[in-house]
């Protein structure tokens, strides 16, 4: 599926809940965000018409976010059922990874083989005050189960963030030395309106890199493995390895160096709306015509119109953040 700057669709990201277990500093407010009701949710079987249809039009990978995706009832049949659609051959979950250590095994049962877990701080009492409440203790035994079932690669996304997480950047990249994870900085993204961050704390991917540098050369990788982010195919992450490591470092600049040149995706949000570009409000509603009994081809056409509407870049940089209004728990990030 090409879109209307020749940029080939085929990821699809499917926010399967606005709900969370977390609430992050960065991404919810305090009292979280009203959740949608149990009506205003896609139900399974219409996420799975969606990604069907999708899947038909040239979609091949499918990542399922939130919120927390482990908090829907029953994820596991959901991600059977998605891991079966013929043309999807990557299918990913991005996760809080608090339930991990309990659904590992499900999960794998079901064919998921890649997991991204979001983890900012290795300290417990830090941990609990950027997450408000969770439990680091529960995060790591979350990783350490899913490298056991056999989960690989293994993503750990840090978000960055000045004064808050910055002392721990070279904590988190020394995790790569003796273990095969992806350790990948996210710039801190000023989405969602969450009135205690500013534009002071985003520390840029350059920054990141020069602290790391500290512990030795970085090594640029060409391809993170299957499915993973390449450096020159278009995945957002660009790829380093320290000299000896077993892992790999990944750096993800949306903000100073954003990669909408390259953006092969479309999103899917919890209340069914198919959002083009995560820093764009134009969304196309999905979730109406599905419940008025809209066929496959009205589907299919529904798709298309997301695609041609994509935006070719956003400006999100350039202090217009303000529009901006769905936290990222909501777009699904
Ligand atoms: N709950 C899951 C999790 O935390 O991994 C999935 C949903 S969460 C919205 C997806 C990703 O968005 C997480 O890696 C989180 O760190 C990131 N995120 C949320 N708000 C962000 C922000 N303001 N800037 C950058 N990344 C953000
Ligand atoms: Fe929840 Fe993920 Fe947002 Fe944290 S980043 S509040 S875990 S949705």
């Amino acid at each position: 599926m090409l879109d209307r700057v020749n940029r080939n669709i085929e990821y699809l990201r499917v926010s399967i809940t606005d709900r969370c277990n977390l609430r992050c500093v960065y991404c919810m407010p305090e009292l979280g965000v009203p959740g949608l009701s149990h009506e205003a949710i896609l139900r399974y079987e219409e996420i799975l018409r969606v990604v069907r249809a999708a899947a038909k039009k040239g979609i091949r990978k499918v990542r399922l976010t939130g919120g927390e995706p482990l908090v829907r009832r029953d994820v596991v049949s959901l991600i059977r059922e998605i891991a079966a659609i013929p043309g999807i051959d990557d299918l990913s979950l991005t996760t809080n990874g608090i339930l991990l250590g309990k659904m590992a095994e499900g999960l794998y049962g079901a064919g998921l083989r890649r997991i991204n877990i979001s983890l900012d701080s290795l300290d417990p009492q830090r941990f609990r005050e950027l997450t408000r409440g969770g439990e680091l203790g529960a995060v790591l035994e979350g990783i350490r189960r899913a490298e056991e079932t056999g989960f690989s690669p293994i993503k750990i996304n840090v978000v960055a963030i000045k004064g808050i997480n910055d002392s721990e950047i070279c904590e988190f990249a020394r995790l790569t030395l003796l273990k095969p994870y992806h350790v990948r900085f996210i710039e801190f993204m000023p989405v969602g309106g969450i009135a205690t961050w500013d534009d002071g704390r985003i520390i840029t991917a350059d920054k990141i890199m020069e602290k790391i540098s500290a512990l030795g050369e970085l090594i640029p990788v060409e391809d993170g493995g299957r499915g993973g982010p390449k450096t020159k195919a278009g995945g957002p992450a660009k790829l380093y390895r320290l000299p000896g490591a077993k892992g790999i470092l990944g750096f993800i600049s949306a903000l100073s160096n954003h990669f909408c040149g390259s953006c092969n995706r479309l999103r899917l949000t919890a209340d069914g709306k198919l959002r083009p570009c995560l820093f764009s409000e134009t969304e196309i509603d999905v979730k109406t015509p599905l419940r008025t009994g809209c066929d496959d081809a009205e589907l299919s056409r529904l798709i298309s119109l997301a695609i041609s509407v994509k935006p070719e870049g956003h400006s999100i940089a350039s202090g217009i953040k303000d529009k901006y209004r769905r936290s990222m728990s909501k777009i699904g990030g």
